[in-house]
């Protein structure tokens, strides 16, 4: 294997995968050969792990320890881990698993680098190796989280807010439009509280008018919204432009009072209903996606039923749903869990055949109208892409049924032949 080879396994969300690819551009600005979940041999392998809940450590665990197997065998000479899970656990995986060779929390890149001999380069600081399609990338505007839900346990993973500077996030912007993004994806764990702890007036707002203004970028998409105390302007801003995408991510997560409060959310179903109807008046064509909890402690079928109704008079575009999973460290896991398994699942089943309904009705809306997409990927002679509605990963996709007609990062009109309950077809109009 060749010296100074490594591969990067990023497990996890997108906040993750922004991390990874700095780290990735280090590493490659000081002439190491870089891969990306590759299946070759690597004189590091370099795992950034998840600890968000139950599902995602076991998946980390699982991967450190197949890397750790893949060393024995000569595949790998070095495995080094480091993100959320490590941050979370660092003592007890330092007992449990001695051959690992560097253990690393969030936010230690530059010791990382140490590590590896490799000198960190703050001035490019802002460089990424990108591993999403050339004409998407996401661009984490803050870290860490001043609120407290009580199900969570990101803020004591990654502290309280802290927001990257306009300039920095600009200087990326402009980095990741060289590369030929056209669309980005603004993500952060609460991205309305973005600039708090900047002295800025309308900080979120100031921003995305700073990234508007980098060329070659022509869609911005925001994601992860809270829906307390949403700020006026950035509504403003949305209904008036025209690279910040008529879309909006807010995690609502419940739609039953005694429950937002257990939860400890701050906000409350009217104040979001409230809100709903203001954001859908004042954006033209917004698509609103959110995501909800089903089996929060104390969840009742009389909550549920108000969860239910929720989601069939809000009429969410996109919606993802989770069972509760009790994390320890959390206010929550002091709650008793007292809601089982199965009831759990069968409520976010319940609420996923709503969406499956109201989904299909809009899309079959949409059958002869014309669209804009941005074009993803060639697949088995077909081209998938995006709507405006659609983020990568969690939303839907448009398969077009002529290869030949666009490729990867073509923005076409489209005109929709086709549709089921979670995507469309359609042909160049
Ligand atoms: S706002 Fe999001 S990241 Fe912050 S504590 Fe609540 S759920 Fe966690």
């Amino acid at each position: 294997m060749a010296s100074k080879s490594v591969n990067i396994i990023s497990l996890g969300c997108s906040k993750n995968l922004v991390d990874s690819e700095r780290v990735m551009q280090q590493l490659r600005l000081s002439g190491w050969d870089v891969k990306f979940e590759s299946d070759d041999p690597a004189s590091v392998v370099l795992i950034n792990t998840c600890g968000f809940i139950a599902d995602a450590k076991e998946e980390s665990v699982d991967t450190i320890l197949q890397a750790l197997e893949a060393k024995k065998k000569g595949k790998y000479g070095k495995v080094i881990v480091f993100g959320c899970l490590t941050q979370r656990y660092r003592v007890a995986l330092k007992t449990e698993l001695p051959e690992v060779d560097g253990i690393f929390g969030v936010d230690e890149l530059p010791d990382i680098l140490a590590r590896l001999s490799t000198p960190y380069d703050h001035k490019n600081h802002f460089q990424r190796y990108q591993t999403t399609p050339s004409h998407y990338a996401y661009l984490k505007i803050s870290e860490g989280c001043n609120r407290r839900c009580a199900f969570c346990i990101i803020p004591s993973i990654r502290g309280n807010l802290t927001s990257q500077p306009v300039e920095t996030l600009v200087k990326e912007a402009e980095f990741l439009s060289s590369n030929g993004v056209k669309e980005l994806i603004l993500i952060a764990q609460d991205l309305t509280a973005y600039g708090k702890d900047l002295r800025l007036h309308d900080p979120l707002v100031h921003l995305i008018k700073a990234l508007e203004r980098v060329e070659g970028i022509e869609w911005i998409r925001l994601h992860y919204a809270y829906p307390a105390r949403f700020p006026d302007g950035l509504i403003r801003l949305m209904a008036e432009s025209e690279k910040v995408l008529p879309y909006l991510d807010i995690p609502f997560q419940h739609a039953s009072d005694p429950i937002l409060r257990k939860m400890q959310r701050g906000h409350t179903a009217t104040g979001d209903k409230k809100l709903i109807g203001k954001l859908r008046s004042q954006i033209p064509g917004l698509a609103l996606r959110t995501t909800l909890i089903t089996g929060f402690p104390g969840e009742t079928p009389k909550d549920f039923l108000l969860l239910k109704e929720f989601v069939e008079e809000m009429r969410f575009e996109r919606l993802g749903i989770f069972t509760y999973s009790e994390e320890e460290g959390t206010p929550a896991a002091g709650m008793q869990d007292d809601v089982p398994e199965e009831v759990k699942a069968a409520r976010a089943a319940e609420i996923m055949a709503i969406q499956e309904t109201i989904s299909l009705e809009n899309n079959t809306g949409l059958i002869g109208k014309e669209i804009t997409v941005i074009i993803d990927r060639e697949e088995q002679e077909m081209m998938a892409g995006r709507t405006q509605h659609d983020s990568p990963e969690v939303d839907q996709e448009v398969y077009i049924s002529d290869p030949g007609s666009c490729k990867p990062g073509d923005i076409i009109q489209l005109k929709v032949t086709d549709a089921g309950n979670f995507e469309l077809y359609g042909c160049p109009a």
